[in-house]
């Protein structure tokens, strides 16, 4: 028979511990629930960082995923900022960096990932930023100011969406990406290179295959960024935009069954049934792989909070990611095309257009549609049904595609 879970405690307060938060209240969790965070700031989402918080356009309180009212109705037991630094499945608890130990019934690791920097010395370099934090944000957002030049390491979407805002306030940008294109993990080089063009053409400086940085602090306080002993710009500050580190390491000492990240199955439960993980920390669990965007730490929580409770509530999203860049929406859904994936180009407008790519079946593998969510929501049911597409009415913009029924 199984126990009653009077105990709950969720790691990680970002988009996954919040909605896992709210779902266990709301679905009629009453027991303790216990959030542990290492961050001040909680419940806050994070897309906004790089883009409106960085142009100081949004507050801090509209980050904020719920009311402060809401938050209060949840009675949580928090414990922050503090560190979670080691699970006992055994025991069924959770050291803390103060020494408290946590007892649970039930446990959701939602620790997400961070920054990647690739040189450790770099840390320590004055004007050297990361963007993953609302600390980091304001940080770096009190640094742009017209005329001030920055480079940004890493030709990813965030390094993108950090140059578009930068632009925006008028400062001088030059990116660097050691590979020969841009966002080359997730998208193909048509896209890589519509990307390219959309920067040059607002002024940044981008220089692919950049070779291996060095970064050299000096005496008048700017950053010279070199290349075998060569200077190849000086700069007032430097972002890095390298990627992100999955936050597994929890979970792994603990003995739990990992890859990238920890290995969960569609209810969101890792290899120890008390023990779940939802967000960037989880490995999606139709793909393989982890996902970082906010849709999936939304959705794959909520699954996981009921799943908790013991309801069954698979989780099964197709990923989904937008970025905003300039007046560009840019979205991004399915998994990434291969060689393989049949493209068809769309352009609806000057501005509006979309890459989309089908299978050998003429079903929807993934698109990327930019001024055009009404095609995404379309592209999620056709992705869902696997509505076979004919490519010469996807491509002909006088054809309303809500007439291709899913
Ligand atoms: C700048 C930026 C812009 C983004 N823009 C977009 C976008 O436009 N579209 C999109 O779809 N996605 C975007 N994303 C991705 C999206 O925000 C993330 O996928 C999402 O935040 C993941 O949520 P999470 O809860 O899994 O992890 P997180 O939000 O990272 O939260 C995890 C929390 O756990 C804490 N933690 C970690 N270890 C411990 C520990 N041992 N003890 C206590 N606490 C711990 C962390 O400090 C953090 O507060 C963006 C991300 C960033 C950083």
């Amino acid at each position: 028979m199984n126990q009653p879970i009077s105990r709950i405690v969720i790691i990680g307060a970002g988009q996954a511990g919040a909605w896992a938060a709210h779902t266990l209240r709301e679905q009629g969790f009453t027991g303790v629930l216990t959030v542990v965070s290492d961050e001040h700031s909680v419940f806050y989402e994070r897309p906004p960082l790089s883009k409106q918080v960085l142009a100081g356009e949004m507050a801090p309180k509209a980050l904020q995923l719920f009311s402060d009212e809401s938050i209060a109705a949840m009675n949580i037991d928090w414990h922050k900022p503090a560190r979670a630094t080691a699970i006992d499945p055994r025991e069924h608890s959770v050291t803390l960096d103060s020494g408290t130990v946590l007892a649970y019934d039930k446990l959701l690791i939602a620790t997400g990932s961070r920054a990647r920097v690739p040189v450790q010395e770099w840390q320590s370099l004055p004007n050297v930023f990361t963007v993953r934090t609302l600390d980091d944000a304001h940080r770096l957002g009190a640094r742009l100011q017209a005329g001030k030049r920055l480079a940004i390491l890493g030709g990813g979407w965030i390094g993108l969406e950090v140059a578009a805002t930068a632009r925006k306030k008028g400062v001088e940008v030059s990116l660097f990406e050691l590979g020969e294109r841009l966002c080359a993990r997730s998208v193909r080089p048509e896209v890589s290179d519509f990307l390219c063009e959309l920067h040059q053409h607002q002024g940044v400086e981008v220089r692919l295959d950049c070779g291996l940085i060095e970064l050299v602090a000096t005496d008048t306080g700017t950053l010279n960024l070199c290349r075998a002993g060569q200077v190849l710009a000086e700069v007032d500050a430097v972002v890095v935009g390298a990627g992100a580190d999955i936050a597994a390491e929890l979970g792994r000492d603990a003995g739990l069954a990992t890859g990238q990240g920890l290995i969960v199955d569609d209810q969101g439960q890792t290899s120890d049934p008390d023990i779940y993980a939802a967000g960037d920390v989880a490995i999606h669990p139709k793909l393989g792989f982890c996902i970082q965007s906010w849709a999936n730490a939304q959705n794959q929580a909520i699954s996981a909070a009921k799943a908790m409770l013991g309801q069954d509530s698979p989780y099964q999203d197709d990923p989904w990611i937008w970025s905003d860049q300039y007046d560009r929406n840019i979205q991004i859904l399915g998994t990434p095309a291969t060689t393989d994936s049949r493209l068809v180009l769309r352009q609806s407008g000057d501005n509006q257009f979309s890459f989309i790519y089908l299978d050998n079946d003429g079903r929807l593998e993934s698109m990327i549609a930019v001024n055009d969510a009404k095609l995404v929501k379309l592209g999620k049911r056709w992705l869902k049904a696997g509505t076979v597409l004919p490519a010469d009415q996807l491509a002909d913009p006088t054809v309303n595609l809500m007439t291709l029924k899913p």
